[in-house]
C-alpha cells in the first residue's frame, strides 16, 4: 500500500471523522478513514439522541447509520484497521498492525479514552505493556501474557496470542453473554485489573481478586491514549491541545471531536471535523509536494 499517498488520513470513523471525510471528498481530496471497530460503538449505545439539530428523537445507532451512509456516498476509502503509530514528516506514515500507509495530512478523530489508565500502564509501555497483539506478539513467544479488553476485538487477539504464548489470561471488561471457544491455554478471568507491576519489565498484574504473574499485558480499548499513537503530540491535560483552526503542535496534524476536549457532544464533534478538514486543505494548498518527487 505504501505507493498510495492519500491527501488526508482520518483516524477514527465517528461523527468527527466522518464529518471531516465528507467535506474532504466534496473538496475532491483523496481521503482514507481508519476505523478499527464499528463506527463509534460509543454513540451506537445511546438509546435516544435528541440534541442534534434537525434530527430529533433518533437512536445513536440510527444516527450513525445515516452519517456513515452519507459519507460513504462520497466514496472515501474506509480502512478497517487500527492505527498504532503515526510518524510525522513531509509525508506522514501510518502504521497499522499489518501494513503502512502514507498521507499528506492527518486528522485525529479518535474520541476519548473513556477508562482510567491503570497504575503502571504508562511506566511499562514498551516494556511489557502493549496495545497491539499483531505488532508485539513475537516478543512474548512461550511466555505468559494478560489481555485486558474493552471490546470484542480482544477475543480474536487473545486467540491469536494463544498460538504463540505459553499462557494467556483473558480479562474481558465488556458485557457479553457467551465468549467464543478459545484455545486451551487461554484462561478467561472475570476480574477487574488494577495495577501493572514489575522492575525493568512487567512482572505481574494485580486485579481486584488475584495477582497474576505475567511477562506482558495487552490493553485493548476503543481508543488508545493518543500521545502513544503520535509521539511529541502536545496535550492539554488529557486531551489534544489544538488551535482555533484545529491544528496541533505537529505540522500537518489536525484533531477534532471528543479527543480535543469537552463538551463531548456530536454537534461539537461534527463542527470540529469540518474546521479541521478545511484547515487541512488550506495547509495542503500552501505546501509544496517536494517529498513525493
Ligand atoms: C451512551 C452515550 C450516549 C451519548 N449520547 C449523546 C447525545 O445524546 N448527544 C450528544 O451530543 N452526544 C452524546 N454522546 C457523546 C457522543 O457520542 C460523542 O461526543 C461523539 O461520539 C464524539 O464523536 P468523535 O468522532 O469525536 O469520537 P467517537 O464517536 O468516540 O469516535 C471515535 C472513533 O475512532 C475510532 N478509533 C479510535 N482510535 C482509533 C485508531 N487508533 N485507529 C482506528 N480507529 C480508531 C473508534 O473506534 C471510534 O469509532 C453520548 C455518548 C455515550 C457514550
Amino acid at each position: 500500500m505504501a505507493e498510495i499517498i492519500f491527501d488526508i488520513a482520518i483516524i477514527g470513523g465517528g461523527p468527527a471523522g466522518l464529518s471531516a471525510a465528507l467535506t474532504g471528498r466534496i473538496r475532491n481530496k483523496t481521503v482514507a478513514i481508519f476505523e478499527h471497530l464499528e463506527h463509534s460503538t460509543k454513540l451506537q449505545k445511546a438509546h435516544l439522541v435528541d440534541n442534534y439539530l434537525g434530527m430529533p428523537q433518533v437512536t445513536g445507532k440510527g444516527l450513525m447509520q445515516q452519517m456513515v451512509a452519507h459519507c460513504q456516498a462520497h466514496e472515501p476509502t474506509i480502512i478497517k484497521k487500527k492505527v498504532i503509530n503515526i510518524f510525522p514528516g513531509e509525508v506522514l506514515t501510518l502504521l497499522t498492525p499489518d501494513d503502512t500507509y502514507q498521507a499528506r495530512v492527518v486528522i485525529l478523530a479518535t474520541g476519548v479514552v473513556n477508562t482510567l489508565l491503570f497504575e503502571g500502564e504508562k511506566d511499562f509501555l514498551g516494556r511489557g505493556v502493549s496495545y497491539c497483539a499483531t505488532c508485539d506478539a513475537m516478543f512474548y513467544k512461550d511466555k505468559k501474557v494478560a489481555v485486558i479488553s474493552y471490546t470484542q476485538e480482544g477475543e480474536h487477539e487473545a486467540s491469536f496470542l494463544g498460538e504463540l504464548c505459553r499462557e494467556v489470561y483473558y480479562l474481558p471488561q465488556y458485557e457479553y453473554k457467551e465468549l467464543p471457544a478459545m484455545r486451551n491455554n487461554v484462561k478467561v478471568m472475570k476480574v477487574k485489573p488494577r495495577v501493572i507491576k514489575g522492575d525493568s519489565q512487567v512482572e505481574k498484574l494485580i486485579t481486584d481478586q488475584a495477582e497474576v504473574i505475567v511477562d506482558g499485558v495487552f490493553i485493548l480499548r476503543q481508543s488508545d491514549p493518543v500521545e502513544n499513537v503520535l509521539a511529541g503530540l502536545e496535550l492539554d491535560g488529557e486531551v489534544i491541545k489544538v488551535n482555533r483552526d484545529m491544528s496541533t503542535n505537529i505540522p500537518g496534524v489536525f484533531a477534532a471531536g471528543d479527543c480535543t476536549g469537552k463538551p463531548w457532544q456530536i454537534a461539537k464533534a461534527t463542527g470540529e471535523g469540518l474546521i479541521a478538514v478545511l484547515s487541512a486543505i488550506g495547509y495542503l494548498e500552501t505546501k509544496p509536494r517536494q517529498a513525493e518527487k
